[in-house]
Order: C-alpha cells, then sequence, then structure tokens
C-alpha cells in the first residue's frame, strides 16, 4: 500500500498478504469507525474470496474497537449487501470484495446508508484518518457489539420481484444458463430465477475463492463455456457475474456473448417506450449505440465522468432511473442507484417476456458500431498539458470535457481521447459505422497526439 492513499476507482485493493493484510484491515476498520462515530450501525459482508472470512474479522474488530455496533451479513453479492444497508436502515456498510479481480486479490468498499459507495472526497477523509493516526478509540465500557444479520439475500431476490411482471416472464417458461464465476453470483440469482418460472442451469456454480472455472472478470473471451452450453441445451439466455456480481454479461439464443452497451441499450429503449422523455445516466466513454438509443426514443442522455459511484451520484442528484457502464453494470433507482447483476437479469427476461423477442432479436435490432482502440504513451507529468493541448485544436467540434476529451463527429463517429488512471498512457477508442472509419480516426489522433507530445 502507498503511503498517502489507500482508495482507488472503487475502494481499497490489494494482493493478500502483500498489500492487503490483516494489519491494514484492522486499522482500516479503526479509520471507518471513526469516520462513522460512536454507535453507529455498520453491516459487513463479503464475496467468495478465500481471505474474505479472514478480513472481515479485521475489519470488524477494527469498527468494534471505535465503538461501532457491527451487523455481520456473511457471504452476498455486493447489490445484496448494498440493498441490506439501505433496507435495514444501517448507518453504512463494508463490503470486502475484489470485484473482477483475480483470486489473490480483495479489497474494501465502504458503503453509505442509502447503499451507494462513499464519495472520493469521504475516502480521503478516511484515508487522513488512517494516516495521520487520528482514530478514536471507544473505552472499554463503550466498546461496540457485533450481530448476526440472516437473510439478506432472500429480502434482495423478493424485493427485485417488485419490479418485474412476475406473471408474464412465469408464463413463458424460459431457460436461463447461469456462469456464477464459483462467486457470490450463484446466491440469489438462481432462487430467483426458479421463482420467476425459468428453468436454471448453473455452471461454475459452487462457491471455491480459487475461482477454478474462470477467471472473475467477465470478457467474451473467457465465456466461451457459457455459450457453448446456450446453444447445446438451446437455452434462451446466458449471463455471466464477475466476483461480486454487480456486473453481468448476457449470451444470446444463438450463443453470442454480448458486450453490455448491447444489453443496456436494450433496456434504455424499453424504458424510454414507456417513460419518455425520461433521464438517462452513462459514463462519457459509453459507445454511441447509447447516445443514439437515447435521442431515438426521445430520452435525456445525462454524461459522467467514468467511475460507478460518480454514476450513482448523478442518478441520485438528477433524480434519474436508469443508469449504465457498458462493462455490464446497470443501475435502476426504482430498486437501487448501483451496478446490480441480479436486477439486471431480471429486467432483461422481463422486456422479453413484455416483447415476446428473443434477446438476439432486440440485440438484431440496435444500430450497429464499429470499434477500434489505441494508446499512447506519455508521463504523468505531461498529461494535464497534452490534454489542454488536445482541447486546443478540437474545441470547435462538437466536443466534451467531462473526462479527457470526446468529439463527436456529423457522420455519428467519435473517439474519446483520455488520460489513463492507472498507468502513463493516453487511451483512444474510436467508433464508427464502419471499421475502416474507425480505425482511420484512431491512426490520425495517434499521431496527433504524437506530434502534440513532441512540442511539449
Ligand atoms: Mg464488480
Amino acid at each position: 500500500m502507498s503511503t498517502t492513499k489507500l482508495f482507488g476507482t472503487n475502494g481499497v485493493r490489494g494482493v493478500v498478504n502483500i498489500e492487503l493484510t490483516p494489519e491494514v484491515a484492522i486499522n482500516l476498520g479503526s479509520s471507518i469507525g471513526t469516520f462513522f462515530g460512536k454507535e453507529k450501525k455498520i453491516l459487513i459482508g463479503y464475496d467468495a474470496r478465500t481471505s474474505g472470512p479472514m478480513f472481515a474479522r479485521a475489519v470488524i474488530s477494527g469498527l468494534m474497537a471505535t465503538g461501532c455496533n457491527v451487523y455481520t451479513a456473511g457471504m452476498g453479492s455486493t447489490p445484496a449487501i448494498q440493498f441490506a444497508v439501505k433496507n435495514h436502515n444501517m448507518d453504512g456498510g463494508v463490503i470486502i470484495s475484489a470485484s473482477h479481480n483475480p483470486p489473490e486479490y480483495n479489497g474494501i468498499k465502504v458503503i453509505w446508508s442509502d447503499g451507494i459507495e462513499i464519495s472520493h472526497e469521504q475516502e480521503s477523509e478516511i484515508e487522513g484518518i488512517y494516516f495521520e493516526k487520528k482514530i478514536v478509540f471507544a473505552s472499554w465500557d463503550h466498546l461496540g457489539t457485533k450481530l448476526e444479520l440472516t437473510g439478506i439475500n432472500d429480502e434482495y431476490k423478493e424485493a427485485i420481484k417488485n419490479h418485474v411482471d412476475v406473471q408474464k416472464i412465469k408464463s413463458k417458461h424460459f431457460h436461463v444458463v447461469i456462469d456464477a464465476a464459483n462467486s457470490v453470483g450463484g446466491i440469489a440469482l438462481p432462487p430467483l430465477l426458479r421463482e420467476l418460472g425459468c428453468k436454471v442451469t448453473t455452471i461454475n456454480a459452487n462457491i471455491d475463492g480459487t475461482f477454478p472455472g474462470r477467471l472473475p472478470e467477465p470478457r467474451p473471451e473467457s465465456l466461451g463455456d457459457l455459450s457453448a452450453i446456450v446453444r447445446a441445451i438451446s437455452a434462451d439466455m446466458g449471463v455471466a457475474f464477475d466476483g461480486d456480481a454487480d456486473r453481468s454479461i448476457f449470451c444470446d439464443e444463438n450463443g453470442i456473448i454480448h458486450w453490455g452497451d448491447k444489453t443496456f441499450a436494450v433496456v434504455i429503449k424499453q424504458y424510454l417506450i414507456k417513460n419518455p422523455g425520461a433521464k438517462i445516466v452513462t459514463p462519457v466513454s459509453s459507445s454511441t449505440l447509447i447516445k443514439d438509443t437515447v435521442e431515438t426514443y426521445k430520452g435525456q442522455l445525462i454524461w459522467t465522468k467514468v467511475g460507478s459511484v460518480t454514476v450513482s451520484q448523478t442518478m441520485k442528484t438528477e433524480n434519474a432511473n436508469l443508469g449504465g457502464e457498458e462493462n455490464g453494470g446497470i443501475f435502476y433507482q426504482p430498486h437501487q442507484a448501483v451496478r446490480d447483476g441480479a436486477m439486471t437479469t431480471s429486467l432483461l427476461l422481463n422486456i422479453m417476456a413484455d416483447t415476446g423477442k428473443s434477446l438476439a432479436q432486440l440485440i438484431a435490432e440496435e444500430p450497429q458500431y464499429f470499434i477500434e482502440k489505441g494508446k499512447v504513451e506519455c508521463s504523468n507529468d505531461k498529461k494535464e498539458l497534452l490534454l489542454r493541448k488536445v482541447y486546443d485544436e478540437v474545441k470547435n467540434e462538437n466536443v466534451s470535457t467531462i473526462d479527457g476529451v470526446k468529439i463527436w463527429f456529423q457522420d455519428a463517429s467519435a473517439i474519446l481521447i483520455r488520460p489513463s488512471g492507472t498507468e502513463p498512457v493516453f487511451r483512444l477508442y474510436a467508433e464508427a459505422k464502419d471499421q475502416e472509419k474507425a480505425s482511420k480516426l484512431v491512426k490520425y489522433y495517434t499521431l496527433r497526439l504524437e506530434q502534440l507530445l513532441a512540442t511539449l
């Protein structure tokens, strides 16, 4: 761990017992406890990683030492734990999970009372307490208590059913294959889908923190088994989760794996048909398909910086019901304004039941875009200067500077030029109606970036 920073994009992450040790976890627990304050109710849960119970115990000790009353939820998906924080009027929550990272990693995320991850400013506050040793311990007679909170997965499952037409889905008898990545995606979703009248086939559904089935990042190239099984047994749909089951990637009845922008666009279209003019929130890195769909169905698009916490918080301040990221994170505020794999799966089944169309048919109705990616090396100290130079050059175009520089062109092509937050590179991400145009855009701006960088 660095000496000034603990939190990254989604909480604290590190390799178990090398970067993230029980000692870090216990001190972080006490820092989180100091941040929330004495006698506050904090829920804690973890995913399937081998180190989950170990870190949970360390964080619990740290929290109790500062006088927080801890409720232990045991194992559950990130959205199930987030839902429980809100549903049980907790003051906050802690989730032990490294989401999609490989099995040797774990992480600690802090949740606010509304179920959404705390803001980066609040994370800095906790870092301040941790590094400046401002932990406030409770006296021996004011230590926190520890109680078990059982049933969070069942409550979560029941809550999702309130947001779909259960009878209509039941009448369709869908057959769904679930690839749970040997983690918590296999806890609430199989029973939920059975209660929605689906026939459920699972793969990688046994809980095993070594993740023997596949790595917990649901990339199309690692979902070959899911695709093959959907085809072999003529299922209607396949779904694969990441390690903490907030993100879901889908496979249609033909075994084709679709990236998250395609399924998000399916959900947007149906939502806007039923809720004309609604606000849709998405990071500026999202595909032109999202912009296209929102414009075609007369919604109001709200761009945000890249990052799931920003999407959640923008949804709250804008009072928007639907948000999404193209990595398979869909946020549905009537349930909760966070990424939620089981909710997303249920929404898609609801749409299939409602429209009478298969997932492949729904996706085939969408306009097609071709993607090309590139990168340009650039030292961290020159990133801001280079970004400004790029902006000066394109400022008369249709451009957004919410995060990096994004340019939309007349012919529906677009490019996002954005400095990486973790590596000394600029990433380029182009889209167009044909592959040649997308490649041309990346080539042109790669060269231009290199030329501008040479002048710095
Ligand atoms: Mg995740």
